[in-house]
């Protein structure tokens, strides 16, 4: 297993300090990971470390898990339909981010690493600053002021040293790559770390496994595109192993505030289109220049998917409305409920749909 450029094919040792391809710039990914095999997976772990002999860690590693993943996948009545709810919501520190971080902390523990740095809007911050706390590392967080102050609280509580950055959410990853290079910390962003992206493979498995079958389509809420490539290559993996015969259709879900996919892809881009960085209440996808855009965009092309954003009161009404079905998320989650609501005459009353919840309710009170 190495890390390498996706851009200039620069080789990298697992451990690198790099972030991406100090030649090029270019964003880095692990290669020669496990495939997927069904025959390993380990039906008694009701953790994601079900999927141990297909993630990626060093040899010798051993997993640091709080029980994260494996979450349930339910039927929700909403707007006429029976929709899949997977509620990512329900992991340790109350998001889908802790898939991404237990892998990392893992990997970076077996690197000896003792102090991580993350720049984040809330969720990925809290995840780490918990996974932090649980395995005896030294955090260090860079998070926008105007963040959600129940998330804010949750990274301080955790113990995690927190520094508020004043100014639009991409201000929090200068802050976090500048203290990296000052202070030679490792840097565990959950956008550029491949270790972190694989763990998101494994909501892909975990939905076959609990429907025996790929659903027809997946709506998620997507800013840097971590969660959807990382859900896609899971299910391009089963495909590739004849587990699956077709992918489902990816349609990711934007705030109108901070659009530049959904607008790519209203305009038949195959980059995302640069947008300002505004304030959105869906602020876990308000990234102007998402960074795994580029990949997002193919697949939700390449699966016959869409990019489509909401405005601030469909997400709030979403948001409500799914509450009053049950199920209480933060905003940003709603947010791929309002899009589907905009999408629904598109799909099939025979469709499976499944939404993934991505973060919980009470990190954002109303
Ligand atoms: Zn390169």
């Amino acid at each position: 297993m190495e890390i390498r450029c996706t851009k200039c094919a620069t080789r990298y040792p697992s451990d690198t300090r790099a972030w991406v391809c100090e030649k090029c710039s270019g964003l880095l990914e692990l290669f020669g990971i496990p495939s997927f095999d069904a025959s390993k997976i380990d039906s008694n772990n009701s953790s994601l470390w079900r999927y141990r002999a297909m993630l990626p860690l060093p040899d010798k590693a051993t997993p640091v898990s709080m029980g994260e993943g494996w979450t349930p996948l339910i039927p929700v009545r909403y707007s006429g339909r029976s929709i899949l709810c997977k509620l990512d919501f329900l992991n340790p520190t109350g998001s889908f981010k802790d898939r991404g971080t237990t892998v990392i902390v893992s990997a970076v523990q077996a690197f000896g690493v003792r102090h991580v740095v993350e720049d984040s809007s809330g969720n990925a911050a809290a995840s780490l600053a918990g996974y932090a706390a649980y395995s005896g590392l030294r955090a260090t967080i860079y998070a926008p002021a105007h963040a959600s102050p129940m998330k804010l609280a949750q990274i301080e509580v955790y113990g995690a040293e927190l520094c508020k950055i004043q100014g639009v959410r991409e201000k929090s990853a200068e802050a976090a790559q500048s203290a990296v290079r000052q202070e030679g910390a490792y840097y565990a962003s959950h956008y550029y770390n491949p270790f972190f992206v694989s763990g998101m493979q494994t909501t892909a498995w975990e939905i076959w496994e609990q429907l025996r079958r790929a659903p027809d389509v997946i709506v998620m809420p997507a800013g840097q595109g971590t969660n959807l490539v990382g859900m896609y290559r899971g299910f391009e993996q089963l495909a590739r192993g004849g587990y699956i015969e077709k992918l489902p259709r990816f349609i990711a879900a934007q705030s109108a505030m901070v659009a530049p996919l959904a607008l790519a892809y209203a305009q038949g881009a195959t980059e995302p289109v640069p947008v300002e960085p505004y304030n959105t209440i869906a602020e876990g996808i308000a990234n102007s220049a998402p960074v795994h855009g580029l990949e997002l965009l193919r697949i939700v092309r390449k699966t016959n998917g869409a990019a489509i954003a909401a405005t601030e009161d469909e997400i709030r009404s979403a948001r409500l409305k799914l509450a009053q079905a049950g199920i209480f998320v933060e905003p940003t989650s709603a947010t791929a409920m309002a899009v589907l609501e905009k999408c629904l005459e598109d799909i099939a009353p025979d469709e499976t749909v499944v939404v993934s919840l991505t973060g919980n309710g009470l990190k954002t009170p109303l």
